[in-house]
């Protein structure tokens, strides 16, 4: 690890005027502080925003506002997030250990990196997001847990956030600020795919800061949810697949459906094909199966990982099967 220069951000001023200057933004430091240790990535100043405020309130139109310094134990516990938004809680709770909830904050966990091994391996392994145009060793070797939609043939690797698969679901919106002022961008446009460019990840700017997450007023397909993570441990392992699902049925029909997919991409997965393909049918095993199915046509298996396809198949039935008979 390189040496480093450290401040604790007095404000959220001083925080952009830090980041602006360069400096590194230090939350929680679950997955930053592991990056630099093993020299995957390397950072002259690092500038901490945990300790700057962090509140959950409601806004205005009965969404919630959720600053970036929160943390994810405190978020998961929050009762306005386990009383109207059942999904992030559960997904919350269902990422990394205990301790690690403690420390990562709701920023941190949004820019986490993939935990491709490959990704990791500075000494012995070729890597496109590390060292753009050096190769992938993933391609032809241990991709068990790597993409199986919207890859490239630069980067296979997914995102690992549990957090963020139920932030997609719930149409949340980031809050940035930057030397250009303030803007909102939804979660679903801020991680980008890898195409051409793996080591570009997200649409933050340099010297933007994520202050925040909003959550829209829930509907009832999101009081109506849950969160089911498929992983090769029961405790502290990374997602397979993961899906946040939610339901809202009326007179036998599905009025809405929302569906997002982890483990399957570089980016939490919106499965809105499926989602328009269940809406006016009956809440039906059939119907679950014939509507993912259409999500993942595109779906291109790896040499490891053609097991994704059919495993996010039956996840996507089981829950909103669960969902549907829960109302029944
Ligand atoms: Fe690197 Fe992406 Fe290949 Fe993993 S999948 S080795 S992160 S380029």
């Amino acid at each position: 690890m390189t040496p480093f220069g450290y401040a604790r951000a007095a404000d959220r001023a001083d925080a952009l005027a830090r980041v602006g200057s360069g400096a590194r933004v230090l939350g929680g430091g679950t997955n930053l502080v592991d990056l630099l240790r093993q020299n995957v990535e390397q950072a002259s100043e690092l500038v901490d925003v945990s300790r700057l405020e962090g509140a959950i309130r409601e806004s205005d139109d009965g969404g919630l506002l959720i600053d970036a310094s929160v943390r994810n134990a405190t978020l998961a516990a929050h009762p306005l997030v386990r009383h109207r938004y059942p999904v992030l809680a559960r997904a919350l709770l269902a990422g990394a250990s205990a301790q690690i909830r403690n420390m990562a904050t709701v920023g941190g966990n949004i820019l986490q990196r993939t935990r491709c091994m490959y990704f990791y391996d500075v000494e012995g392994a070729r890597c496109n997001k590390r060292q753009p145009g050096a190769g992938c060793d993933a391609m032809d070797g241990f991709n068990r847990y790597h993409a199986v939609l919207g890859a490239s043939d630069q980067c296979i690797a997914t995102h690992p956030s549990d957090m963020c698969v139920a932030l997609a679901m719930l149409d949340a919106v980031i809050h940035l600020s930057g030397p250009d002022g303030e803007r909102s961008v939804p979660l679903t446009d801020f991680h980008v795919l890898p195409n051409a460019t793996p080591q570009t990840e997200t649409v933050l700017k340099p010297g933007e800061l994520i202050t925040g997450v909003e959550l829209p007023p829930p509907s009832a397909a999101v009081t109506h949810s849950e969160y089911r993570k498929v992983r090769d441990r029961s405790s502290y392992a990374f997602a397979l697949i993961s899906v946040a699902g939610g339901l809202a049925i009326a007179e036998g029909r599905i009025t809405e459906a929302r569906i997002a997919l982890g483990g399957v991409a570089a980016k939490p997965w919106r499965a809105t094909r499926a989602e328009t393909a269940l809406v006016c049918v009956a809440p039906t095993p059939d119907a679950f199966l014939a509507a993912i199915r259409e999500e993942l046509v595109g779906a291109r298996p790896l040499s490891g990982n053609g097991f994704k396809i059919g495993l996010a198949e039956r996840t996507v039935v089981a829950v909103l099967g669960a969902l549907a008979g829960a109302r029944a």
